[in-house]
């Protein structure tokens, strides 16, 4: 069935892309890459007072990012093209052509007022919720009026489909309504949008946010009336917040380019996005190729997935520590720069640091905290360590240590520890006595990895300028 995967991705640029969206993209994306089939990039633009082309940037941006490649739409073209919906209204214009013909949509010129009167009257009447009374359904003359292109929703039988995550639906008929397709001004609606598009484009699977389980039964009715096949329908549920209100703003950042501006990895957003909604077995942790390889439709939650932060963090965390330390020495280097710090080709002070850095850390952004004294001339000291461990009674000390650690070659853990334990023992002094004040001069915090990895990171020149300054700044200089 490989080639005959065709799914696609429909966003609607009226906002930024969020987590749920990049789901629904993520899930497509597998879903194609796993068969070898193509993801379509289709931009639904025809909401024009809400699409900007700067939320059309954002959401390619965010895809790129997440490594969430697109085999036809923008910037990538393809045989099925344009890509916008804006683009298309000639090819929604003849297939409304053909369903007006066909008697499956018909044009109706109810005005505002005559709408808003029939919508009262319904009212008054005590009917739950509007429904359009049908005044053009039979209507013959085609008057040189404003008009909308309706559908003619069959009031008996119902439609069903066999979705690949609920099952089973079927929905009566009865419940349809005889919705608008296409406005006065000839741009059509979401469902006539979608199904024209969906249909020219060759789309097999439909996956979207189960949001849109409301329109498929009329999509089914459109795909029928042109005579095309209908697709297979997957619907995911939503993402919640802790609340189990759909996640919103209010709960989290839900911008993708959110994480990528904390500092995630797309490979951790991918996992984090993937397991919400979808299990194989207990596994938390995916490579990329993993995902690929064993997502399925099946063990997509039927119900929806709990956003959870805390999680997300520990997802990410994990991926940051998979990752060889030259590779996170460069993705660091983006977050080091906005700090200021433009690390020299070369040098090896901010990979021989990872391995320290690594474990203690959750983000890019964290990396790029923990690595910064290491990279800069003379690093920043916090007051409170400068106050409490740089006072004048532990200059000595500091030199002392300067000066029996001096001579060690290589400059490395190995030859380091013997050397301060025998320099330990000749002064009849412990840990407590010197460790804090010379972290403290080596790097401007009372928290760092171990005294020795930070020496050998610096290397001899630094550590000893770094040593003797902290003697000079603890007797008040
Ligand atoms: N433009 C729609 C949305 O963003 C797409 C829905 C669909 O995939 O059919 O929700």
């Amino acid at each position: 069935m490989g080639k005959d995967i065709r799914v696609r991705f429909a966003p609607s640029p009226t906002g930024y892309l969020h987590l749920g969206g990049a789901r629904t993209a993520l899930y497509n994306w597998l879903w194609a890459r796993q068969h070898g089939g193509q993801l379509v990039l289709r931009i639904e633009d025809t909401d024009r007072e809400r699409s900007t082309e700067e939320n059309t940037r954002i959401v390619l941006d965010s895809m790129r990012w997440l490594g969430l490649d697109w085999d036809e739409g923008p910037e990538v073209g393809g045989p099925h093209g344009p890509y916008f919906q804006m683009e298309r209204l000639d090819v929604y214009r003849e297939h409304t052509e053909r369903l007006v013909a066909s008697g499956h949509a018909y044009r109706c010129y109810c005005t505002k007022e005559e709408l808003a009167a029939a919508r009262e009257a319904q009212k008054k009447a005590g009917q739950p919720f509007f429904r359009y009374p049908g005044t053009c359904r039979e209507r013959a003359d085609e008057p040189d009026l404003p008009f909308v292109v309706r559908l003619r929703a069959p009031s008996e039988g119902s439609v069903g489909w066999d979705d690949l995550v609920k099952g089973r639906l079927d929905y009566p008929n009865s419940e349809l309504q005889d919705v608008v397709l296409v406005r006065s001004d000839g741009v059509p609606l979401y469902n006539l949008g979608a199904v024209v598009d969906d249909v020219t484009m060759g789309i097999t699977l439909v996956a979207r946010g189960d949001d849109h389980m409301v329109n498929t039964p009329i999509q089914i009715l459109l795909y029928r009336a042109l005579g095309a096949g209908v697709p297979r329908f997957a619907h995911m549920p939503m993402i919640l917040g802790p609340d189990g209100q759909k996640l919103s703003k209010r709960h989290a950042a839900v911008a993708v380019l959110d994480y990528r501006d904390k500092g995630y990895l797309p490979d951790g957003v991918v996992n984090y996005l993937a397991r919400l909604g979808w299990s194989h077995g207990d596994q938390e942790i995916f490579s990329r190729d993993e995902l690929i390889a064993k997502f399925d439709w099946e063990h997509v939650g039927k119900a929806g997935a709990k956003y959870d932060a805390k999680k997300f963090e520990s997802v990410q965390a994990e991926h940051l520590r998979m990752l060889p330390d030259a590779d996170l020495a460069r993705e660091a280097l983006p977050f080091l720069a906005e700090k200021g710090i433009d690390v020299p080709a070369g040098d090896r002070r901010l990979v021989a640091a990872m391995p320290y850095v690594k474990p203690r850390a959750t983000t890019l952004r964290d990396v790029a905290f923990a690595v910064e004294y290491f990279l800069v001339d003379e690093p920043a000291i916090e007051d409170k360590g400068k106050r409490k461990f740089l006072v004048p009674d532990k200059a000595a000390v500091l030199r002392d240590l300067r000066e029996a650690i001096a001579p060690v070659e290589p400059f490395d853990v190995a030859h380091l520890e013997p050397r301060v334990n025998a320099w330990m023992e000749e002064r009849g002094l412990t840990f407590k006595d010197y460790a804090q004040s010379a972290r403290v001069a080596l790097t401007g915090r009372t928290a760092s990895p171990g005294l020795l990895e930070v020496m050998e990171v610096l290397g001899r020149e630094r550590t000893l300028e770094r040593l003797e300054r902290g003697a000079h700044i603890a007797e008040g200089g």
